[in-house]
């Protein structure tokens, strides 16, 4: 049985006090067990906060991811942050392919690439996010878009280093649009990707890869898309960055 999860992608939000706020309050009621889940839950905060996030939850259930980090190791890079930068401060998790990255910071599957090999060589756990726009779903198109988004990246990887990761179908017409996919196209998305999985690498490692949904998750839609049979969890933007809400969303 696949466990689920929640990962909350802050992207650009939240500063310091906001991110120590929220994690303390979070912990407090983990610590104080008010919340009944059985969920594994990760927060990516931004990169100035991660090492007080790491501190605030070590020895905790609860776990930090970054939103990024570069494709090389170290150099002349100015205003970039390195794997190896992450993981001296306990850092294990990045979020990697999100639509956003690839939109405004032009990263496209051959730079992914090479973020996904520095990443493994520092053996973090990848969140790898693919998805299609609206315009190509609309010529019919999302099963090659996200099937070329795996091949061109994560499918170069061997089954060993496929434990290293978690895949979040991101479409990309439902990130913050609050237009969420049902969860028949949801699903339906899922088991092709399961199926992908099971073509290249076999059943076992098909079984086991997590599959999240992120696309307008909140608090009255989260359950639903939890209880399909291929959806492993939520990539949660927007909707966990109130604690209330991403309470909600945990015990859904
Ligand atoms: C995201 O950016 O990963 C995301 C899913 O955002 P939202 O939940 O706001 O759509």
């Amino acid at each position: 049985m696949r466990k689920k999860i929640v990962i909350a992608n802050w992207k650009m939000n939240h500063d310091f006090h906001e991110t120590t706020n929220f994690l303390r309050n979070l912990l407090k009621i983990f610590l104080e067990k008010k919340i009944n889940h059985n969920k594994e839950i990760i927060i990516a905060p931004s990169f100035p906060f991660l090492h007080i996030s790491n501190q605030i939850l070590q020895g905790t259930t609860l776990k930090v991811a970054a939103q990024n980090i570069h494709q090389m190791d170290k150099g002349s890079y100015t205003g970039e942050v390195s794997a190896s930068m992450l993981k001296s401060i306990g850092i294990s998790k990045v979020i990697l392919g999100h639509s956003e990255r690839r939109e405004f910071f032009i990263e496209k599957n051959d730079i992914l690439l090479k973020k996904i090999r520095i990443a493994l060589k520092y053996e973090f756990h990848i969140i790898f996010c693919v998805g299609e726009t609206a315009f190509e779903r609309n010529q019919n198109q999302q099963f090659n878009i996200v099937k070329n988004q795996l091949k061109e990246t994560v499918f170069h990887c061997s089954s060993d280093e496929i434990r290293f990761f978690y895949i979040a179908y991101e479409p990309v017409w439902a990130i913050g649009t609050g237009k969420v996919a049902t969860y028949e196209q949801a699903q339906t998305m899922h088991e092709f990707i399961r199926s992908l999985f099971l073509e290249r690498y076999g059943e076992s490692v098909s079984n086991k890869i997590s599959i999240l949904y992120g696309g307008s998750v909140n608090n009255l839609n989260a359950k639903a898309l939890l209880l399909q049979k291929d959806i492993d969890g939520g990539l949660v933007g927007n909707s966990s960055l109130k604690l209330e809400k991403f309470l909600e969303i945990i015990q859904s």
